[in-house]
């Protein structure tokens, strides 16, 4: 328990992003506060703040990739599928699994759209996979 006399209030907030309302719980309030962070409201829902990327890179989800072929597909936040070849893996990266969250640049080649610099993004929530459940093909 804290001592701070601060009180909080559950809000209901609305993503900038994909425009859904979503609850800024006292618990996360809580622990901003415990953090020292700022208690600032997010502008973004849990699945944008999420999902969203750095400039020039997107985030989405191993289809499924073959490591003996070297090659497979990630789905896109908007359903899209985007190719991901061995040479497209970051740096240090070997291989990625099924349903695992991925950050990636997009280049135009000659046969479509690819992904490159693909790295995992590190699972801190162990809710993940019971809302986005690996699929095999
Ligand atoms: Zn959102």
């Amino acid at each position: 328990m804290t001592t701070d006399r601060q009180t909080f209030t559950d809000a209901l907030l609305t993503c900038e992003e994909c425009g859904v309302e979503f609850i800024w719980t006292i618990t996360q309030q809580r622990k901003l506060a415990e953090q020292g962070a700022a208690l600032e409201p997010p502008a973004r829902c849990p699945a944008c703040q999420r999902l969203a990327a750095p400039a020039g890179h997107q985030r989405g989800r191993v289809k499924w990739y073959n490591r003996t072929k070297g090659w497979g597909f990630i789905t896109l936040t908007n359903g899209d599928e985007i190719f991901v070849h061995r040479s497209g893996l970051a740096q240090g990266v070997d291989s990625l699994r099924d349903g695992e969250l991925v950050e990636f640049a997009v280049e135009q080649t000659a046969r479509g759209p690819q992904a490159v610099d693909t790295h995992p993004l590190p699972m801190d929530e162990p809710s993940d996979s019971a809302r986005y459940p690996a699929r095999n093909p």
